[in-house]
């Protein structure tokens, strides 16, 4: 038999397998493309300093999370994350070197503690691509908190003018969410992105509790 990754001919017993949920999921490998693989993502949860590696041939996530290659070109590309148990709620692309690393540091720290402060359970993935100077930061939180997290992700925005045009973001809310929102909030006539930060900035730490009022009274 032969490596799946570098074509390297291979005893059966010394072949290792790709692990689920990875690119080589269950096909043989020789010892060294099973190990030296480069990580494509690395997953952290909630305040857990371990890192958990997913490459082409490993996933320590239990298959949590997965991720799939997106080219952009034959040359160029990024990978997306995907979890069953977990839900995107913030992607950000971290620059190395550019101005806007320092104002995400801060919108990590405070994003952290307003989630610990919500019992919201959070996963945070860093992902290569194929620039150097270029990774992705995904905010994922357990699936049925997306909305108070969604809230929170803009008060932390809000806080550290995340959504400055000098970072040149402009990613907030998902359609859903603000349709949501502007439902339950009919007085406010959201329209934008923008309206809506500016109601989450005016209730401050009252958001979620407000929401969650108006959500159980729609339900009645
Ligand atoms: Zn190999």
């Amino acid at each position: 038999m032969k490596c799946s990754a570098c074509a390297t001919d291979l005893e059966k017993e010394e072949a290792h397998y790709g692990e689920p949920a990875t690119f080589y999921d269950n096909a043989p490998l020789c010892e060294t493309c099973y190990y030296e693989d480069e990580p494509c993502a690395v997953v952290y949860y909630g305040r857990d300093d371990e890192p958990y590696e997913i490459t082409s041939t490993r996933n320590a996530t239990d298959g949590k999370f997965r991720v799939q290659w997106h080219p952009t070109d034959p040359w160029r590309g990024y990978y997306v994350i995907e979890s069953d148990e977990y839900a995107l709620v913030n992607t950000a692309a971290l620059l190395s070197g550019h101005e806007s690393e320092e104002m995400l540091s801060r919108f990590d720290k405070r994003i952290r503690e307003l989630f610990d402060e919500g019992d919201i359970d959070y996963a945070r993935v860093f992902s290569r691509s194929s620039n150097v100077f270029y990774n992705n930061y995904d905010l994922f939180v357990k699936k049925g908190q997306q909305l108070a997290a969604q809230i929170l992700v803009a008060r932390a925005k809000a806080e550290v003018e995340y959504d400055d045009p000098r970072w040149y973001r402009n990613i907030v809310f998902e359609e859903e969410i603000l349709s949501k929102l502007s439902r339950l909030f009919p007085e406010e006539n959201l329209q934008t992105d923008y309206d809506a930060i500016r109601l989450v900035a005016r209730l401050g730490q009252g958001i979620v509790s407000e929401l969650q009022r108006r959500a159980a009274k729609e339900a009645d």
